[in-house]
């Protein structure tokens, strides 16, 4: 195939999730996840060409997966890798835009993990496996928090002490933001809108979910915070909560802060809420079959995204149109139904047809007649992170 060829990783600590991104294809020719690195369970799942294949990595390392991955890549990309692009959780303030991976640019990210304890030091794993195997290659690190970097300090700030942002960076930086990037781009392209001169809300509904307003072409507001989880009601993650709540907890169970982030990250959400599932189509099942609880799990992930999407309406002069995309956001026509529901004064209407028919990967205009603009659009992060390297790799020239 012609047309330059980025290997793009989101590494994890015991994981890397891997796409061969062809800049003239919308799908991957190889693409692949390798899991449970460092023990003897570990695995390679991958698809070449559309055919799936497995096999066993028995206490393989990252930089083992790599040296598996590399003659497949060879192999897919016909001997022609461009370059390589790798997904950063957090940038700080510091990273506006992908950037190349050099020495201090790698020191950089390692000094922003007290900000991303989790997800910087298992993307930098991946980085140091991929230097090694590939020296001669560029390779770029995307963030999720660039995009918004945008935002004004009227959205990015929270109302605590001045020296907790000037020394010790605590702001808003919010996620998600190649998601954000890539769908609102769509967006304008499907509308036949200049992306420099189009207003959206999207909401990104996953495991993880957040609201973004895009102006322009850029981030005005997001529903994610210092860390990624603030705001909305995620799978397993609380969201916003009344900041006491540690404390009460701390005062009248005596829950220590570790205890209390590990119930507000993985306990809560839609599994906390519903005693069942984190997966938004268990939940919508057992919620048909009578499962109260399910039910109202649904009832109020809908209801508090509506209400971060008609907050989110502030940073926008004119609304152009709502996104969904994610998971939940590309595949649940009812979720999508619910929340607008929960937004009559924004006289949102739905085209029911088209609502249903937008499902696994089926993008589409949603809304009816006379209604504000809805749209379904898929994400697509592998794409959009090869697309940053590749205008990384142009500016190089
Ligand atoms: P991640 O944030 O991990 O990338 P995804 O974007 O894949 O997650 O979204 C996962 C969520 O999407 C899960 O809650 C899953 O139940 C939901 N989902 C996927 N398909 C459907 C569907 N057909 N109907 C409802 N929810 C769906």
């Amino acid at each position: 195939m012609s047309g330059r060829n980025i290997l793009v990783i989101n590494s994890g600590s015991s994981s890397v999730k891997f796409a061969l991104v062809n800049e003239n294809s919308d799908s991957f020719p190889l693409q692949g996840l390798a899991e449970r690195l460092g023990t003897e369970d570990a695995v390679l799942n991958w698809s070449f060409e559309g055919e799936k294949h497995l096999t066993s990595l028995h206490g393989a390392t990252h930089k083992d997966a790599f040296e598996r991955l590399l003659p497949m890549v060879q192999k897919a990309s016909h001997g022609q890798l461009d370059g390589i692009g790798h997904r950063i959780v957090h940038g700080g303030a510091h990273f506006t835009k992908a950037t190349e991976l050099t020495p201090n640019v790698i020191e950089v990210i390692r000094n922003a993990a007290v900000l991303a304890p989790l997800h910087n030091p298992a993307g930098l794993i991946g980085v140091e496996a991929s230097l090694a195997l590939y020296p001669d290659l560029p390779q770029i690190a995307v963030f999720d928090t660039a995009f918004h970097q945008s935002m004004p300090a009227r959205a990015y700030r929270y109302a605590v002490p001045e020296h907790l942002y000037t020394e010790h960076h605590v702001r808003r930086y919010g996620f998600h933001g190649t998601s954000h990037m890539y769908v609102s781009r769509k967006a304008a392209e499907f509308s036949k809108l200049p992306v420099e001169d189009s207003c959206w809300l999207i909401a990104h509904l996953g495991n993880g979910s957040s609201t973004c307003a895009v102006v322009n072409g850029e981030s005005r507001d997001t529903s994610m915070g210092l860390t990624p989880l603030e705001g909305l009601v995620m799978g397993t993650r609380s969201g916003d909560i009344d900041p006491s709540l540690p404390n009460h907890l701390h005062r009248t169970l005596g829950w220590d802060l570790a205890k209390i982030e590990s119930v507000l990250t993985k306990e809560s959400g839609l599994l906390g809420l519903s005693g069942l599932s984190n997966d938004m189509r268990t939940l919508l099942e057992a919620s048909q079959s009578g499962n109260d609880k399910a039910t109202l799990a649904i009832e109020v992930f809908c209801y508090r995204l509506a209400k971060s999407l008609a907050g989110m309406a502030c940073a926008l002069p004119r609304l152009d149109g709502l996104v969904f995309t994610g998971g939940i956001g590309e595949n649940a026509d009812a979720i999508r139904e619910k929340t607008l529901s929960y937004m009559p004064l924004f006289n949102f209407k739905l085209n029911n047809e088209a609502n249903k028919k937008c499902i696994r990967g089926v993008a589409g205009v949603i809304s009816a007649e006379g209604s504000p603009r809805v749209l379904v659009i898929p994400t697509n992060e592998e794409r959009q992170i090869a697309l940053e390297t590749l205008a990384l790799l142009n500016n190089r020239k």
